[in-house]
């Protein structure tokens, strides 16, 4: 195989802030596997609250390109497997590389992802879109520019419920709301019946992400779903998330790929917890990744590419939320690096 890959800054059409600070531009690492004369890509975006910058990704992975290079590619599950061992420390450059993997293996067997596994499309649930913490006004205005039947508002704030009220005067919208671990176990009894009362129907990360003995009695009280973020990272969270939370929400960067995504997928039903997979801004291609599991999932938050002012690739689009899937094989994207 060859590798090639590539660091993109993507600004935001706004600046993005939730309760851990403010982004006004997304740094994503793409990388390409070509094996005869068949172009596979992946995507992993850096997020600065888990430590790996694009410039260790590729710094990573040139230490050990030769290796990369040199794996008789067959099958993606194996090839993970291979990444794992070989970058132990950087879940996020084996996201990207697995991604790849996954998009050539589908585009040599010409199929799309969903098709190989058997999937529905028609079952895939409706994505929410995403409003930053802002001022209200701010807020709302974001609200009118992109009318959506499903929100997920950034909370973790002194002032959030009165945010979600304000928001709530102005549609009927499914709100979602995400703390980002920033409210304490009090807080979070206090809001949660007040957030019920203005229609949100669940609540992401409402404690700080190591706080299970916390979680396990909010777990106990709460009135409505709650579901891991931060608390689930990788495969051996899904089992800790067991009667300390109602659901996860997997991300793909943060697990290392679609394979372990599709394992941790598989647990959490087994657990009886709900599944959602999340995005971390993502251009079309780590977005396209998103929709491929989308089927077996009971939420969705994949709207990465409408927060970003441009995008690299062309893969999946929305219509009020639902996931319009292209023809093409792999990923389902057009991208030339
Ligand atoms: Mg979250």
């Amino acid at each position: 195989m060859n590798l090639r890959h590539k660091i993109y800054e993507l600004p935001f059409t706004h600046p993005f802030t939730i309760s851990k600070g403010t982004k006004t531009v997304q740094p994503t690492f793409v990388v390409e596997l070509e094996f005869m004369g068949i172009r596979g890509y992946g995507e992993s975006p850096a997020i600065k609250y888990y430590n790996i910058p694009v410039e260790q990704m590729a710094a990573d992975l040139e230490a050990k390109r030769i290796f990369v290079e040199k794996f008789a590619f067959s099958d993606p599950e194996r090839y993970w497997h291979y990444l794992h061992h070989l970058f132990p420390n950087n879940p996020f450059l084996v996201c990207a590389l697995d991604m790849a993997g996954w998009d050539l293996y589908g585009k040599l067997k010409r199929k799309q992802l969903y098709q190989l596994w058997n999937l529905d499309t028609a079952t895939a649930p409706l994505t929410d879109y995403t409003i930053g913490i802002d001022t209200i006004d701010n807020m709302v205005a974001k609200m009118n520019e992109r009318p959506w039947p499903i929100y997920k508002i950034k909370v973790g704030v002194e002032n959030d419920v009165e945010m979600v009220a304000a928001l709530r005067k102005h549609t009927n919208a499914v709100f979602r709301v995400d703390a980002n671990a920033g409210w304490t176990l009090e807080q979070a009894l206090h809001k949660i019946p007040l957030l019920k009362e203005l229609g949100v129907e669940l609540i992401e990360q409402p404690l700080a992400k190591d706080n299970w003995e916390d979680m396990a009695t909010l777990f106990s009280k709460s009135t409505l779903p709650l579901f891991a973020d931060e608390s689930c990272v990788f495969e051996a969270d899904v089992e800790k998330c067991h009667q300390h939370f109602h659901g996860i929400n997997i991300k793909l960067t943060k697990c290392s790929g679609i394979t372990p995504a599709r394992r941790m997928i598989v647990r959490a039903k087994e657990l009886g917890l709900k599944l959602m997979v999340g995005c971390m801004n993502e251009t079309s291609i780590g977005t396209a990744a998103i929709a491929q599991l989308a089927p077996m999932l009971d939420y969705v938050d994949m709207d990465g590419t409408l927060l970003l002012k441009e995008d690299i690739a062309e893969g999946v689009q929305f219509d009020q939320g639902k996931i319009i899937y292209t023809d093409l094989p792999g990923l389902g994207i057009r991208f030339n690096m």
